[in-house]
């Protein structure tokens, strides 16, 4: 059986839980065992694919087809694992489960109620993953913040649990901030010993205290804060803003987080962490040699969470050339016809991003256009790469009116349709063209030429696809399908072989994309635009 790891959030949201569950199971990682992470989320949507980036930052996707928070994309970029549809659960899903099972009749001639049936529910979502002798320890993340009406159910399991793991295999982590009042030149910790009294008012008292903070704690204060809230010493550990998100692991080393962890878990005679490779990484990230700009277009540009693992895969890809890209994040909004060259004339390459909608597209036609005609390194991923395909239909084959029947239903050129399978759906959640799907690769193609392989796996979301009746036309006038999907012979990737690097893929690169594996799609882009 595994060891589990909670850790819940106090004070504000946005405070990093993610990062420090992703960075503490490096660490542990790195110490020999095997770790994977999950969330739980409280809102009532069975998953995020239902929401908008405004609403909930990038949706996720697995290997498996689960829309999921974007948290999971920080696990698997720092553990190399992958995750699935176990590690992301939600308010929605808890009790979308308990229902069904009520209509079944499994809870015949009782109330259905809160405690015990949700949060029984709750823990068995939370023991789930530890039934498969596939992991040592499993951290559990809780969205939100304690204190919050719609997380006391995963408290309350959190609290049971308590009673029904063995000691050693049950730990509490509690992140904090301990904020700088510039004013009183001070750090001030009540914000931290309110939080921790709240998670002590539902019976629960956390292990560890993990203090977010923009200077120092130094000893007496952690010395304070462990004897007020009730914890060790050593089990103050403090968390500050860091450079870059991939030192927060190496941060809370020093700070003897897996140290500390290991010893609670009874893990006695544990080897010392091996993270050459990271370490290597890192040195890579921070002192690049070279430096580019690429312009990603996007609408939701403002919101930095909307294309998360998009930035994160540039950063993987830089860091394996030795670069630093810098992104400049453009609004698809704001580009116009007149004012194209102006603002894409200084990039090294443009990438569009993925979407659903009409708002927005025209500009990323007009930049796709700029890229082509000026022979400008170009890479789109999933609707970026159907507006490729319907920006060569207008501006090559001479089909003004082409479109996808996503923003237009009765064009007379349907370039991209909606996918055959698609049609009879009714429900809009999780019902997409979701996760793993097999790709073959045509040799001697760009797409072949970075991948080194002609069989390869990526990940979906999309409903529409390109339009097989115009394949023939689309290559006699120069836009190739390089890839194609074996058993529907979906096309998944279309390149320009006269242009210097010009490809749209519908798949997303940018979810298998990890420190230590960056993903030759980026790389390769990444090499074109340093020329
Ligand atoms: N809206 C497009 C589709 O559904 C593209 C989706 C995406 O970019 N993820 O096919």
């Amino acid at each position: 059986m595994a060891k589990f790891i909670f850790v819940t959030g106090g004070v504000t949201s946005s405070l990093g839980k993610g990062i420090l569950a992703a960075s503490l199971a490096k660490l542990l990682q790195s110490r020999g065992l095997r770790v994977t992470i999950q969330k739980f989320d409280p809102y009532i949507n069975i998953d995020p694919g239902t929401m908008n980036p405004y609403e909930h930052g990038e949706c996720y996707v697995t290997e498996d087809g689960a829309e999921t928070d974007l948290d999971l994309g920080h696990y698997e970029r720092f553990l190399g694992v992958y995750t699935s549809q176990a590690n992301n659960v939600t308010t929605g899903k808890i009790y979308q489960e308990v229902i069904n099972r009520e209509r079944r009749g499994d809870y015949l001639g009782k109330t259905v109620q809160v405690i015990p049936h949700i949060t029984d529910e709750i823990k068995r979502r939370m023991l789930l993953l530890g039934n498969s002798d596939q992991y040592d320890v499993i951290l559990t993340e809780i969205g939100g913040t304690v204190g919050d009406i719609e997380s006391l159910p995963f408290i309350e399991a959190i609290r049971q649990l308590k009673w029904q793991l063995p000691k050693e295999d049950y730990l509490v982590i509690h992140l904090t901030l301990v904020p700088y009042l510039a004013s009183a030149k001070e750090l001030k910790t009540k914000p931290t010993q309110h939080s921790v009294k709240e998670m002590q008012s539902y019976g629960v008292n956390p292990h560890i205290i993990v203090c977010r903070a923009e200077i120092s704690l130094g000893t007496e204060r952690k010395r304070k804060i462990a004897e007020f809230c009730n914890v060790d010493y050593d089990s103050v550990i403090e968390m500050l803003d860091a450079e870059s998100i991939y030192d927060v692991p190496l941060h809370l080393q020093k700070e003897k987080l897996d140290d500390i962890v290991l010893g609670k878990l009874g893990y006695r005679d544990m080897p010392e962490p091996e993270l050459t490779e990271w370490n290597s990484f890192l040195q890579r990230h921070k002192y690049p040699k070279k430096e580019i700009t690429i312009g990603v277009i996007g609408k939701y540009i403002e919101l930095k969470d909307a294309y998360i693992s998009i930035y994160e895969s540039f950063v993987h890809a830089a860091a394996q050339h030795e670069c630093k890209v810098n992104i400049e994040r453009i609004h698809s909004e704001t580009i116009n016809k007149n004012n194209v060259k102006e603002v894409l004339g200084q990039l090294d390459g443009i990438f569009v991003a993925p979407g659903f909608g009409q708002r927005g597209i025209d500009g990323k036609i007009y930049a796709i256009q700029y890229a082509r005609e000026n022979n400008v390194p170009f890479f789109g991923v999933c609707l970026g790469m159907q507006m490729a395909v319907i920006e060569f239909a207008k501006n090559v084959l001479n089909l003004p009116q082409a479109n996808s029947t996503e923003m237009q239903q009765n064009t007379p050129y349907p370039v991209i349709d909606m996918m055959q399978e698609q049609k009879t759906i009714v429900n809009m959640g999780g019902t997409m063209r979701l996760g793993a799907y097999a790709c073959e690769l045509k040799e001697n193609t760009l797409a072949h030429q970075i991948y080194g392989e002609t069989k390869i796996s990526e990940r979906h979301r999309h409903r529409y696809e390109f339009n097989n009746k115009y394949l023939q036309d689309f290559e006699a006038h120069g836009m190739i399908a390089s890839g194609f999907n074996p058993d529907s012979q979906l096309v998944e990737i279309v390149e320009i072989p006269s242009h210097k690097f010009f490809i749209g893929v519908q798949f997303h690169p940018e979810y298998k994309s990890t420190i230590l594996k960056p993903h030759p799609l980026f790389c390769g882009f990444v090499k074109a635009c340093l020329g």
